[in-house]
């Protein structure tokens, strides 16, 4: 996702931790709210909203393997297809750009999948996650619309 940021306007999808504000990219490198509150993004393509950082037990080797999991077996296939056609059932036909919230991410693979599924090729993932380990993999691995 390294400058993906630059390419999607999230209009108001994004708002402020601090202040609620409106959240614009601002010169391919911030989140900026109208009250300056400052958010970079970083060489990864992440942001971290976060006023500390919390402990996590979860690290790069169990986000592998979720991947594995999410990505290479069918044990969540039904769960993306039936997210997917309720996304489409309402913003398929749409011009407006549409966005979809994957609060706990991981690695994004529950959002790579559910993308892959959709017919609306507006639809943006956004993926939230408290785990470092998880969101650097995330913010690494997709280049399109996550
Ligand atoms: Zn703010």
């Amino acid at each position: 996702m390294e400058n993906h940021a630059k390419y999607i306007n999230f209009g108001n999808a994004l708002r402020c931790p601090l202040c609620e504000g409106s959240l614009q990219v601002v010169q391919s490198k911030s989140l900026i709210c109208p009250n300056r509150h400052t958010f970079d993004i970083s060489h990864l393509g992440y942001v971290n909203m976060l006023s500390h950082s919390p402990k996590s037990r979860y690290n790069k080797a169990l986000f592998e393997a979720r991947k594995k999991i999410i990505m290479e077996s069918d044990l969540f296939k039904l769960l993306h297809e039936k997210i997917s056609a309720v996304n489409d059932t309402y913003s398929a036909d749409s011009d407006t750009p549409a966005f979809i919230l994957d609060a706990g991410c991981g690695e994004g693979s529950h959002l790579e999948k559910i993308l892959g599924n959709s017919r609306n090729r507006t639809l943006t993932g956004i993926g939230l996650d408290l785990s470092k380990a998880g969101i650097a993999q995330a913010a690494k691995r997709y280049k399109q619309s996550i």
